[in-house]
């Protein structure tokens, strides 16, 4: 058996090059004679290793240098509970809500910070954005959250939206390095890494200087934003070997071209793949055209039936993990960064056969 094309949600494909060199310095890595999963955070090679992968973020994404960006971990789940601790705390936030997930941040915002949904697409069941005059911002709210690529509905917010001067949060997770982003217009971008950056562990924050000064609810240091940032990401162990894969990631992101040349080719991807199913008489994406997703494809089959003999056949073939989210149904296909166009085009070939045969 040979490896498939992984159209997993997250954990996700990662590049093969990268994998490749991961895997001729597992032994023994740098000058370590150990490999990096077997030494010091402390030592002097990891503390280079780390510093080269921030640098290369900041050349990646043109982060200004009135940002820092930190290598943290729980997850962007528990990111949803220490952005408000850390700067949402006494007043109130403002919540986009175009997914699950800007759902659960608000969820769990809430024991910290009085979370407000400006606007939300559920009436629309999360097929739609809320038009941008029914948003309710409030000028005083400590900050503003969104989640620009909503990974299990498959709708992204394609354009930065302007929040006056009140800090922009995005959570990431699922498009970060996908295309060029305006860094400056954000006071935080946070991301888990498992989609777009490398194993799951580590969790990528830029956060404005600023907000770093802000007064927090009262908690241990650990749960404190300035405290990583003044101590290099490494109050406690780091997640070691996540970072040391992001450091390599970002590393053949520039390699191909930087961020630009994802967006294009992430462009290129999503619109072969979207173009067929909409052409195909047969699948279906409910998403309005506008609010598409490029990295997660929902589609469906004209029943459940053949949605289930499709995702049982589809990984027969080396097509992997395209089920869709549980409370979705149907497929899903994740085109992250790291899946080649190839992937995508025996996709769609796999999917013109089957319903050759199924309609
Ligand atoms: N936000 C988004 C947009 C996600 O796709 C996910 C899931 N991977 C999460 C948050 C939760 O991430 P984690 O499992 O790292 O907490």
């Amino acid at each position: 058996m040979s490896r498939g094309f992984n159209f997993s949600s997250g954990p996700a494909v990662l590049p093969e090059e990268v994998l490749k060199e991961a895997q001729a310095e597992l032994l023994e890595w740098s000058n370590a004679r150990a490999s990096v999963m077997e030494v010091s955070h402390r030592g002097k090679a990891f503390i280079a290793m780390a510093e080269e992968s921030e640098r290369d973020l900041r050349a990646l994404m043109s982060i200004p240098a009135n940002y820092k960006v930190l290598f943290l971990q729980g997850g962007a789940t528990q990111h949803f509970a220490q952005i408000p601790m850390n700067i949402g705390f006494g007043g109130s936030a403002d919540y986009i809500v175009t997914g699950q997930w800007g759902q659960k941040a608000v969820k769990e915002a809430k024991p910290y910070t009085n979370a407000r949904v400006a606007a939300t697409g559920e009436a629309d069941g999360f097929l739609k954005l809320p038009p941008r005059d029914t948003w309710q911002l409030d000028s005083n709210a400590a900050y503003v959250h969104y989640t620009p690529n909503e990974t299990i509905g498959g709708i992204a917010i394609h354009d930065i939206p302007d929040v006056g001067n009140v800090p922009l949060v995005a959570d990431m997770s699922s498009n970060i390095l996908a295309d060029t982003l305006d860094v400056s217009k954000f006071g935080i971008i946070y991301a888990g890494a498992q989609k777009n950056i490398g194993p799951s562990g580590l969790v990528v924050m830029i956060i404005r200087d600023d907000l770093l000064g802000r007064p927090t609810a009262p908690m241990a240091n650990i749960f404190k934003y300035s405290a990583q940032a003044a101590d290099g990401s490494m109050l406690n162990t780091p997640a070691t070997f996540s970072w040391y894969m992001a450091g390599r990631v970002f590393k053949w992101v520039a390699r191909h071209g930087g961020v630009a040349a994802m967006g294009e080719r992430n462009r290129a991807k999503a619109e072969r793949l979207y173009r067929y199913i909409d052409g195909s008489g047969f699948y279906s994406n409910p998403i309005e055209k506008s609010a598409r997703s490029l990295m997660n494809v929902p589609f469906r089959s004209p029943n459940e039936t053949l949605d289930e003999k499709f995702v049982k056949e589809s990984e027969a073939a080396g097509l992997l993990a395209l089920k869709g989210h549980r409370s979705v149904g149907g497929m899903r296909a994740s085109i992250y960064n790291a899946m080649p166009i190839e992937g995508v085009e025996a996709l769609i070939s796999f999917m013109q056969d089957f319903a050759a045969k199924n309609g």
